[in-house]
C-alpha cells in the first residue's frame, strides 16, 4: 500500500499517473499449444533456441501449471484459459455430450450462427456459459479488439468468447473459416482471410515442399516402439504424390489433408494468419488494449498420430520453437507493448506400447465401454431387454429411450458403478449425483486434489454423463478414434493429462521461476489486472508477475 501522504503527493503529479499508464501493455497475446504437456515442455526445455527460449529466459515460468479438472479434453481446456473458470463454470464439460437430442452435441455447435460452406455444422459460442477476458476488455473499453485464430474451431471459439471482432479456424477443405452471426455479412467476415487462403491453395496445388527435420538429435528416438507394426510412420514423408488424380487438385486428397494436419504445417499457417491479422487490424496501436488469442493445434495432432515420445514430437518441438521465434520478431517490429502468455489446454500420454516398453503398466482397452456394461446388465438379474447406456467422452449416459422410473435408474446406476469398480481398467466410477455434491476444499493445491474434486470441477447437472469414469492410469482406448488414425490420447484425470506449462512474458520486465503449482484459471484474472480491466467473480486468482516489491495485481479496483 502507498502511504496516504505519498498518495496525495503522487496524485498532485500528473506525470506519475501517466508513467504508470504508459507501462500497461496495449496488446495481450494468449497462446495455447494444444496437448503441450508439462512433461514435454520439461523434456525439451534445453533444446529450445528461439521463441520458447526467449519466453523461458525472460518470462515468469510456472512449469507446474494445471488444467485441474478431470475432463482433460480440448474444449473444456480451452474454455478455462480466458474465462478464469473451471469447466463446471463454463458449461464446456467435454468435447461432446449427449442431449438434448439423441445424437451427441459438439461443444461448439451453435444453431444461432452459420458457417460459410458448412450448412450442416454451425459453430459458435452458444454453449459457453462464462464471459471471457476479451469480453471484459470490451466492456471496459469498446474500442478494444478481440481476435482469435486456431487450427481448431473449438479452440478459437472458446478463447474468444461471445462477440469477438474476428475468429478463424482451419478447415481442411475450405482453408480458414469463421462463423457468421445473424444479420452479419459472410463475405465481410471472411475478407481478412481471403488472401491468406488463396496463397495456401496455390501452394497446395503446386505440391507443397517437404520440410526438413530441424533437430538432428531427434533421430535417436527413431527405433522405439511398435503399434500395429507401424508406429514409426515418418511424418516428414507426405503421402504418395501419385495418389492425387491428375484432374483433381492435390489438396482434395484425404490422405494429404490428414498428413498436413499431423505436421508442423498447421501451426505455420495459423501463425502466418495471426501475423497478417496483427498488421491488418493494427493491434496494440491504440490506448485501448487488444487481445490476440492463438491456439496451435499441430502438437496435438502429432501427439495423437505418432505419440509424444518419438522423433515426430521431438521435431515438432523444434518447429514450434522456431515458428514462435519468428512470430515474436514480427511482434517486436510493431513496437507495441505486448505481453504473452503461453500454456496448453491439456497434456497427453505417449502411445501405450512405448509407455509399456519403459516399464509402466500401460494398456489398451476396448473403446466400446457401453457394450460391455450393457451386456453385463442384460445378464444380471435386472432383466433389461434393451441397452441402458451410451458411452460419450469418458462417461455413460442413460439412453433417453429408456422408460425407467427414478428408482429403477438408481438401481441400474448402483449396479453399473459396482460392476465398473471391479474392472481391471477402472480406478473409480462415480455416479454424477455423487460428484455434484462434492465440495472442493478451498485453496487445495491442484496437484493434491482428490479424484472426486477433479471431477467436480468439470461436472454439469444437465450436460454430464450419468456415470463418470476414471480409467486406470496409462490406459488408452482402442481404437482412439473411429477410423483408427490416432494411436495416443488424453482426457483422463491423471496428472500427465492435467499438468501444463504456464509462462507469462512481459518483454522489458524481469521474470522469475516458481515451481509451486498454479492453474490455468489463474491466467484470465492475472492478465485482466495487467490491463486494469475489472472482471466478474472467477475460480482463479491473480498471479503477481513482479518478482520484486511491485505487484501487478494491484489495480484501480473498479467494480465490474
Ligand atoms: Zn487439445
Amino acid at each position: 500500500m502507498i502511504p496516504k501522504t505519498l498518495a496525495v503527493l503522487l496524485g498532485s503529479l500528473p506525470f506519475a499517473l501517466t508513467a504508470g499508464a504508459a507501462e500497461k501493455p496495449t496488446l495481450i497475446v494468449a497462446i495455447s499449444v494444444d496437448q503441450f504437456s508439462a512433461g514435454i515442455f520439461d523434456q525439451y526445455r534445453d533444446h529450445y533456441k528461439a521463441g520458447l527460449r526467449r519466453m523461458i529466459d525472460a518470462g515468469v515460468v510456472f512449469p507446474n501449471g494445471y488444467q485441474s479438472h478431470a475432463a482433460t479434453e480440448t474444449c473444456p481446456g480451452h474454455s478455462t484459459l480466458l474465462t478464469g473458470k473451471h469447466p463446471t463454470g463454463t458449461g464446456i464439460i467435454a468435447n461432446e455430450w449427449l442431449g438434448p437430442g439423441p445424437k451427441p452435441t459438439y461443444c461448439v455447435s451453435d444453431p444461432s450462427v452459420t458457417v460459410p460452406g458448412r450448412p450442416e455444422a454451425p459453430r459458435g459460442p452458444a454453449n459457453l456459459r462464462a464471459s471471457t477476458l476479451g469480453e471484459w476488455m470490451k466492456a471496459r473499453n469498446p474500442a478494444s479488439r478481440v481476435i482469435a485464430v486456431s487450427g481448431k474451431d473449438r479452440a478459437a471459439i472458446n478463447m474468444s468468447g461471445h462477440g469477438p471482432d474476428a475468429v478463424f479456424w482451419w478447415d481442411d477443405e475450405l482453408g480458414f473459416n469463421t462463423y457468421v452471426p445473424p444479420g452479419a455479412d459472410a463475405n465481410q467476415r471472411l475478407e481478412p482471410v481471403a488472401a491468406v487462403n488463396e496463397t495456401i491453395a496455390k501452394r497446395w496445388d503446386k505440391k507443397l515442399p517437404v520440410w526438413k527435420p530441424l533437430d538432428a538429435s531427434c533421430k535417436r528416438l527413431d527405433s522405439e516402439g511398435i503399434y500395429g507394426g507401424s508406429l514409426h510412420v515418418n511424418h516428414h514423408v507426405p503421402p504418395d504424390w501419385r495418389l492425387a488424380k491428375a484432374d483433381q487438385p492435390y489438396r482434395s486428397d484425404k490422405a494429404f489433408k490428414r498428413w498436413v494436419r499431423a505436421s508442423p504445417i498447421v501451426d505455420e499457417l495459423t501463425l502466418d494468419l495471426a501475423t497478417s491479422l496483427l498488421n491488418r487490424f493494427q493491434l496494440g496501436r491504440s490506448s485501448a488494449p487488444d487481445l490476440l488469442a492463438i491456439s496451435l493445434s499441430a502438437t496435438d495432432y502429432i501427439g495423437h498420430r505418432y505419440g509424444n515420445e518419438g522423433p515426430e514430437m521431438c521435431d515438432q518441438m523444434a518447429h514450434l520453437d522456431q515458428r514462435l521465434g519468428a512470430f515474436f520478431e514480427k511482434l517486436d517490429a510493431t513496437k507495441v507493448r505486448y505481453v504473452v502468455v503461453l500454456t496448453a489446454d491439456h497434456g497427453g500420454l505417449d502411445a501405450a506400447e512405448r509407455v509399456r516398453l519403459k516399464g509402466f503398466p500401460a494398456q489398451r482397452m476396448d473403446k466400446d465401454v457401453a457394450k460391455e456394461v450393457n451386456e453385463y446388465l442384460r445378464g444380471s438379474d435386472l432383466h433389461l431387454g434393451t441397452d441402458a447406456f451410451e458411452y460419450v467422452s469418458y462417461g455413460l449416459y442413460f439412453l433417453r429411450s429408456q422408460n425407467l422410473t427414478a428408482d429403477q435408474r438408481q438401481t441400474i446406476s448402483d449396479s453399473t458403478v459396482r460392476f465398473l469398480n471391479q474392472q481391471p481398467w477402472v480406478t473409480r466410477a462415480f455416479p454424477k449425483a455423487e460428484i455434484l455434491k462434492v465440495k472442493i476444499r478451498p485453496g487445495v493445491p491442484p496437484d493434491e486434489m482428490t479424484l472426486e474434486e477433479r471431477f467436480a470441477e468439470s461436472v454439469d447437472a444437465e450436460r454430464s454423463a450419468d456415470i463418470l469414469i476414471a480409467f486406470k492410469p496409462y490406459t488408452t482406448m482402442d481404437p482412439v478414434d473411429a477410423d483408427g488414425f490416432y494411436i495416443a490420447e488424453h482426457g483422463t484425470p491423471w496428472n500427465y493429462d492435467r499438468r501444463v506449462p504456464i509462462v507469462f512474458w512481459r518483454p522489458g520486465h524481469p521474470g522469475y521461476e516458481q515451481y509451486l503449482p498454479i492453474e490455468t484459471v489463474d491466467i484470465a484474472p492475472t492478465l485482466a489486472a495487467l490491463v486494469d480491466v475489472p472482471h466478474p467473480p472467477v475460480d482463479g486468482r491473480c498471479i503477481d508477475l513482479d518478482s520484486s516489491a511491485g505487484n501487478t495485481c494491484e489495480t484501480t479496483g473498479n467494480a465490474f
